[in-house]
């Protein structure tokens, strides 16, 4: 069976692709970016080339520091050049952080939410990104108890600055907006929407590597020398610097003393349909929404710019793969969507999401000049390009960011990562049950 998860994890040829998916199908530039070979300096280190590690690179060289990035397969190659493109606000495990600081953190656990969705606006109209982005994103209720809290979040938001963007949909509308009876309800939110993301990650990285970034694909880093001067090596070279910031998330398996126990993988899966005609578009989704529903294990979907249904769900906490990732998904999205019976599915693929236990992401130093930011459990376009600015501040010594996050107490997995992963999975078992109430 070739593993989608960890498709092109082996072989030399094999590290120099990215996993198969509609995405790799529609990228609008080839970009390549050579190995790592000697001996570099630079100010600061990236280990990773995700949106993590390129938004930071280019944070930093925007204001003026050198940067050298290593990845170890391409550009994109982890989940964000894989993931539904969901463009959502916040981050995960907000309410913990606001418990832990209480009301003099209130602004800025507030201004972080949409920060990322600024970054990523700044950088497509700054280097004329083309990703696709477009506005509309609704979260939709199946129970009334999901509904209930809906319109609690739809209270809370009425004052804000956003509230205009927002709006709830129920009874006869829900149907028309959503093209299905499944939902009773749903809250549109206008300020979200979705973006082709392997698009926005190569030509973020173009641009970095346009302003300077020595960017260098097929270079794994093996290992961190801490110093007052850290050195990054890898097989064929190593990196110098000031500062490094680990960006692996997932797939990371650097330094273990601090992240062990900690941040464990999850899987999830997206399958991509055929085209579909603009009759069928305006049945299903007129409103062009990105969709995610409030299951615990959530079902999230959405067109594609070429109007191809993009489905996504099955997160799973073992690590394993569904042996056939369209048998599975494609009877959830059928139940949803039954006239799409007959399409054929184009594109299936999955990738790892970065989980903490707490659902707080890992944002902190590993030591004083070793930084790292992962784990933000399933969230990502937005909240990783907010995480880059921390970095950024974290490399100019401003902590009070990166403070808010790093305070707060992890715990570690039981049983390691391994064994914990089956420990948690049996905890979604659970949640699985929850969903059926
Ligand atoms: C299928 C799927 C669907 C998703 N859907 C959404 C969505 O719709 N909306 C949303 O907001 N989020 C979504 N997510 C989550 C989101 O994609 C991630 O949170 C985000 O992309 C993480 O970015 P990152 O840069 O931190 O990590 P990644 O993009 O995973 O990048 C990490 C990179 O580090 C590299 N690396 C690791 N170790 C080393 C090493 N030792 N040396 C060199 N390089 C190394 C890896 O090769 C990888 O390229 C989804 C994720 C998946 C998998």
């Amino acid at each position: 069976m070739t593993s989608f998860i960890k498709a092109n994890d082996k072989g030399a040829n094999e590290a120099l692709a990215h996993c198969e998916s509609y995405y790799t199908a529609t990228v609008n530039q080839e970009i390549r970016f050579p190995q790592l070979q000697g001996e570099q300096r630079a100010d600061v280190c990236v280990i990773g080339g995700g949106f993590t590690g390129i938004s930071t690179a280019l944070t930093l060289a925007e204001r003026g520091y050198s940067v050298a990035l290593l990845e170890q397969h391409r550009i994109g190659w982890g989940a964000s050049g894989r993931n539904g493109g969901q463009l959502i606000a916040g981050y995960t495990g907000r309410a913990k952080l606001e418990r832990l600081h209480g009301g003099a953190a209130e602004k800025i656990l507030n201004d972080m939410a949409y920060r990322g969705h600024e970054i990523i606006e700044e950088r497509i109209k700054k280097y004329s990104i083309d990703c696709d982005l477009k506005y509309g994103y609704i979260d939709v209720a199946f129970k009334k108890r999901q509904l209930r809290e809906l319109k609690e979040s739809f209270e809370k938001l009425a004052n804000s600055d956003l509230a205009e963007k927002y709006r709830m949909v129920e009874g006869q509308e829900i149907n028309e907006v959503m093209g299905t009876e499944a939902y009773i309800g749903g809250l549109i939110n206008n300020r979200n929407g979705h973006l082709h993301p392997l698009n926005l990650c190569l030509g973020e990285a173009k641009a970095a590597s346009e302003i300077g970034v020595s960017i260098f694909e097929n270079s794994a880093v093996i290992s961190i020398e801490h110093g007052e001067k850290p050195w990054v090596k890898t097989q064929t070279g190593q990196v110098i610097a000031d500062f490094v910031i680990l960006a692996g998330n997932a797939y990371n398996e650097l330094e273990q003393k601090k992240l062990n126990k900690l941040l464990f993988p999850a899987t999830t899966f997206i399958i991509a349909t055929e085209p579909l005609d603009e009759d069928e578009v305006s049945r299903i989704n007129p409103l062009d929404l990105a969709v995610c529903d409030m299951n615990e294990i959530v079902d999230y979907y959405r067109l594609s710019a070429d109007k191809r249904m993009l489905f996504g769900g099955l997160c799973n906490y073992t690590g394993r793969e569904p042996l056939s990732i369209k048998a599975t998904l494609l009877p959830r999205m059928l139940k949803l969507y039954p006239e799409l019976m007959g399409k054929s599915i184009e594109y299936e693929w999955g990738g790892k999401i970065g989980m903490v236990v707490s659902r707080v992401p890992l944002i902190g130093r590993a030591s004083k000049n070793v930084f790292y930011s992962v784990g933000y459990c399933g969230h990502g376009v937005n909240v990783t390009h907010m995480a880059s600015e921390i970095m950024a501040e974290a490399v100019a010594g401003t902590f009070e960011r990166m403070d808010l996050f790093e305070r707060m107490k992890h715990v570690p997995m039981p049983l390691g990562n391994k064994l914990g992963n089956y420990l948690v999975a049996l905890g979604m078992m659970y949640y699985r049950l929850l969903d059926l109430r």
